[in-house]
């Protein structure tokens, strides 16, 4: 049995690895190497690590693992439960193994808005986060993509870093007259057309063709379409989940199920790749912890005192 199997090898799930293979625990390692910023060239944000390319970022994580002995399987687990006091997890070859306590790192993916042209751009000049992404498009003409009112706060967050920011509604007209109001006190300008296509060259998005046929000129797209979890793990375990669909956790990442913890995208909290490594540490640290109360002899007659960590 192991003592620790974590499932997802991103940030999150690759920190609490190096932690809890320091800590000289006997931990397995599943990836199927799907990491939600996988469209993008570059990561910004970490401090010391701003603007590197996000696959080389993780391959140095793998690499530092190396000497900490965690054992790394490139296969999708596909179910996971929690039986009299472990998990039983099983990949989709159909084998089996088992630990005394889980990570769930398996993170989340995006609902991409419906538009001919997007996927080749998304990543590169089409955004869903302005603090990733906000920087690099400074000063651009800025389209902002959100059908019914989603569009409104973000497109407001975007004048942050450009004057020309444009919210498009893709056909939709259900602002409020308050909405209106702010948009043009903000001098956003307001498009309720149907988008037929994004047009772009080598990643840079160009122009936005409307289905009436007009074309506007825009070099950057942010959306705010909606995430969800990248497999459903968390449900088949019984995981509490908020209204946005991300897993509730308590202290140092605790579920609601004992010895499974959840940590990055996957549970509640700001969405980067600094806070996903940094609970894939707290989340370690409390693993080992409670590995420590398993594994250290007890007086006999000191009962169920814990041990003191
Ligand atoms: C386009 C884009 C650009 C971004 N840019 C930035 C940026 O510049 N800076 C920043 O800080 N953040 C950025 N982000 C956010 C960042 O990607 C996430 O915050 C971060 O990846 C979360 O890390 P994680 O470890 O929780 O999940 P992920 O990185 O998504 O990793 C989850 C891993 O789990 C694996 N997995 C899932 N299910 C299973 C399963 N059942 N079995 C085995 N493996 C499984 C997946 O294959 C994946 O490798 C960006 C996101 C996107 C979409």
């Amino acid at each position: 049995m192991y003592d620790v199997i974590i499932i997802g090898g991103g940030p999150a799930g690759l920190n609490a690895a190096m932690v809890l293979g320091r800590c000289r625990r006997r931990v397995l390692l599943f990836d199927t190497g799907k990491p939600r910023n996988r469209w993008s060239h570059s990561m910004n944000g970490f401090i010391s690590r701003d603007g590197i390319n996000p696959q080389e970022f993780l391959e140095l994580g793998r690499a530092e693992l190396q000497k900490y002995k965690v054992e790394v399987v490139c296969k999708l687990v596909k179910t996971a439960t929690y039986s009299k006091g472990h998990f039983v997890v099983n990949d989709d070859e159909g084998t089996v193994y088992t630990s005394h306590k889980l990570l769930l790192a398996t993170g989340l993916k995006d609902k991409l808005p419906n538009l001919p042209g997007l996927e080749e751009l998304y990543g590169k000049s089409v955004h869903h986060c302005q603090y990733c992404d906000g920087w690099e498009s400074r000063d651009k003409a800025i389209a902002v993509y959100g059908q019914g009112r989603r569009g409104v706060g973000q497109s407001l967050a975007m004048k942050t870093w450009s004057d020309s920011v444009t919210l498009y509604t893709d056909g939709t007209n259900k602002l409020t007259q308050s909405d209106w109001d702010k948009l043009k006190l903000n001098g956003i300008a307001v498009c309720t057309d149907k988008i037929a296509r994004l047009e772009g060259e080598d990643g840079k998005l160009q122009r936005i063709v409307l289905q009436n046929g007009e074309v506007q000129e825009q070099q950057a797209m942010f959306f705010n379409t909606g995430t969800k979890q990248q497999c459903d793990l968390g449900t088949q375990l019984g995981c509490e989940f908020t209204s946005k669909g991300v897993i509730k956790t308590r202290r140092l990442q605790k579920s609601n199920i004992p010895g499974l913890f959840v940590a990055g995208d996957a549970a509640r909290d700001v969405q980067m790749v600094i806070v996903a490594a940094a609970e894939g540490m707290k989340a370690g640290v409390a693993i080992n912890m409670e590995l420590e109360q398993l594994y250290l002899k007890r007086e006999p007659q000191a009962g169920n005192k814990p041990v003191a960590v």
